[in-house]
C-alpha cells in the first residue's frame, strides 16, 4: 500500500504540538526582514497530529531496507551493524548542542576528542598527522591529490599524471581529475593484483603518484606492495592508499608500514558511523611526517603546560581550508566511541571476524558461482554471474530477485574488470546463521533461474515498487508526485 505525503492528509488548523504562551513581546515579521524576503502567503505546510506524523515516518522505515533490518552484503560499502551506543554517547548534550563558533575555551572537551581521535586514526594506520575535515572519502582523496600537487611544487617537480588500477573506485579518477591530474591506468594481473611489470612499463618523472585501494576492490591484497612503493619513491612519487575499507587491517598492519605516505579513512564504513541514504560522512585523511605542514587549517594542537586544547591557523605550508568547520561532528563522536568501546584488541577481532566471515561466504558459494580469483580474499570477494547469465538470468536480475526474499543485494558490475559482478562483503557483524540463510537464498535463485525463470526475470515481487522500466524512465521522465 502507498503512503500517501504529509501534505495530502493535512487538514488546516489540526496541530501536532502545543507552543508555550510567548513571554517575550512580539514583533511583525515586516519589521525584521525586508519586504523582498518575505512570503505573500504562508508556506504550506502539513498539519497533522502526533500520531499521524510518527506512523508516516514510521510506516516510510519499515518500506526502506536498513541494517537494522536484515544482511547488507553491498561490497566496498561496509554495511556494519552501528551499535546504538555511538548514537546515545553522541546525543549527549555536551556533544550536540555546542555551536561551531562557541570560544574555544568553552568547547575543551569537543577540541579533545578530536584530538584524541586523530591520535587513534595514527596508531591504527602507522600515519605521523590527521585531519578530520574532509567530509566523504571521495572529498578525502581529493585533499590527498592536493596535498600531492602542493608536495610536487615545492620540490620544483613538473608532474602530470597519477597512476590509478583499472578495478580502481570510480572516486579515485574522478579526484585525480578534480585534483588537476590525469589518471594513468596500470593493469591488473591474472591473479587480479597489479601487474608490477606493466607498472613499470608506465612509471616515468611525469608521474605524482599512484592511487591504490588495499584490500583492491576484488577484495585480495596487494602481495607486491613494497615494491610497487618501491618504484613510485625511486621517481620521488607519492603513494597514496585509498582506505575506505580498513575492514580487514584494523591491528593486523598499517598502510604506513607498507610504504603508503597518505591514506584516507572512511570513517561511515570502517568505523561504524551511519551512512546510505545521504550521510553525513567522514573521510579524514592521515599523512607522514613530511607531508604534515600541507595539512588543510586549522589543525587541532594541544598544549600541554597550559592543558589547553586549539586550533592552529598558522599553518604557512596548508593547502588551505577544505571545509566550513571542522568536519562532521556528529561521525567523529561515533568513530571515537567505537573504537574506544573495542580497544586494540577489539578491532583486531573485528578485522579478522570480517575476513573469516568473507571467506566462509566465498565457499559456500564458489560451487555455484564463478569465482574468477581463487585466491583467499581479505573483507569481501567478487564472484561472476557468467554461467547464470548464459542460463537466463542476469546479476540484475539475481539482485532484484534477492529482495523478494528480504536481503540487499550486494553491489554489482563492479570492479568493471570482472564480467557479470557481485562484490559481496558480509562485514563482521553477521552470524553464521544469516550468512549460511543468504547463501542458500543464492543457490535457490540459481535454480529457480532453470526452473521458474519468469520469478526471477520479473523481480522484484515482494517490495513497495515493482521493477522500473529504466528505459521510459529515461526517455520519459516523470519527476512529478
Ligand atoms: C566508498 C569508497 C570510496 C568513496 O567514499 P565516499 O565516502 O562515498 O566518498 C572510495 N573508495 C572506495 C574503495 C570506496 O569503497
Amino acid at each position: 500500500m502507498s503512503t500517501p505525503l504529509l501534505n495530502e492528509i493535512s487538514i488546516p488548523g489540526k496541530k501536532g504540538c502545543a507552543l508555550p504562551e510567548c513571554d517575550v513581546p512580539e514583533q511583525e515579521l515586516s519589521d525584521l526582514f525586508p519586504a523582498e524576503h518575505l512570503r505573500d502567503k504562508p508556506a504550506e505546510l502539513p498539519e497533522v497530529s502526533e500520531p499521524e506524523l510518527v506512523r508516516h515516518f514510521t510506516n516510510l522505515s519499515s518500506k526502506n531496507y536498513h541494517v537494522d533490518k536484515n544482511m547488507y552484503p553491498l561490497g566496498s560499502c561496509t554495511m556494519k551493524y552501528n551499535p546504538k551506543i555511538n548514537d546515545a554517547i553522541a546525543s549527549l548534550p555536551g556533544f550536540a548542542e555546542v555551536h561551531p563558533e562557541q570560544p574555544v575555551e568553552t568547547i575543551q572537551g569537543v577540541l579533545q576528542l578530536y584530538y584524541e581521535l586523530e591520535q587513534l586514526l595514527c596508531e591504527i594506520t602507522g600515519m605521523d598527522a590527521f585531519t578530520l575535515q574532509p567530509a566523504a572519502g571521495s572529498h578525502g582523496e581529493l585533499v590527498g591529490v592536493m596535498i600531492m600537487r602542493k608536495y610536487h611544487k615545492m620540490q620544483g617537480n613538473k608532474r602530470k599524471y597519477i597512476i590509478i588500477p583499472d578495478s580502481a573506485h570510480g572516486t579515485n579518477p574522478a579526484s585525480v581529475a578534480m585534483g588537476g591530474y590525469e589518471a594513468l591506468e596500470v593493469q591488473s594481473n591474472d591473479r587480479g593484483l597489479v601487474d608490477v611489470n606493466d607498472l613499470k612499463n608506465i612509471i616515468t618523472d611525469d608521474v605524482a603518484g599512484m592511487m591504490l585501494t588495499n584490500p583492491n576492490t576484488l577484495g585480495l591484497f596487494e602481495e607486491d606492495i613494497r615494491e610497487i612503493t618501491d618504484v613510485l619513491h625511486d621517481v620521488d612519487a607519492l603513494m597514496y592508499m585509498d582506505g575506505a575499507n580498513m575492514n580487514a587491517l584494523l591491528g593486523i598492519t598499517r598502510p604506513a608500514d607498507f610504504g603508503f605516505d597518505i591514506t584516507h579513512l572512511n570513517l561511515h564504513k570502517t568505523f561504524s558511523t551511519p551512512h546510505g541514504g545521504g550521510g553525513p560522512g567522514s573521510g579524514p585523511i592521515g599523512v607522514v611526517e613530511h607531508l604534515k605542514k600541507f595539512l588543510p587549517r586549522p589543525a587541532i594542537v594541544y598544549d600541554e603546560a597550559q592543558d589547553f586544547y586549539d586550533f592552529d591557523w598558522e599553518l604557512p605550508d596548508s593547502i588551505g581550508k577544505i571545509h566550513g568547520f571542522y568536519g562532521n561532528y556528529g561521525m567523529m563522536v561515533r568513530a571515537y566511541t567505537y573504537i574506544r568501546m573495542l580497544g586494540a584488541q577489539g578491532l583486531k577481532e573485528l578485522s579478522k571476524n570480517a575476513i573469516i566471515n568473507a571467506n566462509y561466504l566465498r565457499q559456500q558459494l564458489t560451487d555455484t558461482f564463478d569465482l574468477p580469483y581463487t585466491q583467499h580474499c581479505m573483507h569481501e570477494f567478487v564472484l561472476s554471474g557468467n554461467q547464470q547469465k548464459k542460463r537466463g538470468g542476469k546479476t540484475q536480475d539475481i539482485a532484484k530477485r534477492l529482495l523478494d526474499y528480504g536481503f540487499h543485494a550486494p553491489t554489482i558490475y563492479f570492479p568493471l574488470i570482472v564480467k557479470e559482478a557481485l562484490m559481496i562483503e558480509p562485514t563482521e557483524s553477521e552470524t553464521k546463521k544469516t550468512l549460511d540463510q543468504f547463501a542458500d537464498v543464492l543457490k535457490t535463485i540459481d535454480k529457480e533461474i532453470d526452473d521458474t525463470p519468469e520469478k526471477v526475470k520479473e523481480a522484484p515481487h515482494t517490495t513497495p515498487l515493482r521493477r522500473l522500466d529504466e528505459v521510459k524512465a529515461n526517455r520519459e521522465p516523470n519527476l512529478r508526485w
